[in-house]
């Protein structure tokens, strides 16, 4: 079964799940809280290389990385859900559909 990498929205924690693929995801170990979010480390090879694209910034600024996060996730998405479906993207990439946060 694949391995699943998690982060607890409660408390932060992160950890890692083995699972399959429709299981619901499991409770936080460290808190119990049910509110966790698939991080996209697992995702399929070939999403982590598109996303790995967007990633590319080098050495740009956050100002310049937000401005091609804004350009380029609509595209990277339409790429995504053309190859692989539109809920497996949002299954594996939820961050796609957000706004480029700096945190
Ligand atoms: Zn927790």
């Amino acid at each position: 079964m694949p391995l699943y990498d998690y982060r607890c929205t409660e408390c932060g924690n992160q950890f890692e799940a083995r699972h399959g693929f429709n299981d619901a995801a499991p409770p936080c170990p460290v808190c119990g809280a049910q509110g966790v979010e698939r991080l996209i480390l697992t995702a399929p090879a070939e999403m982590r290389g598109v996303l790995a694209e967007a990633g590319s910034g080098g050495n740009a600024t956050k100002e310049e990385l937000r401005d091609k996060w804004a350009e380029e996730t609509p595209k990277l998405r339409k790429k995504l859900v053309d190859k692989l479906g539109e809920d497996t993207v949002s299954r594996y990439a939820p961050s796609l559909n957000m706004k480029y946060n700096d945190q």
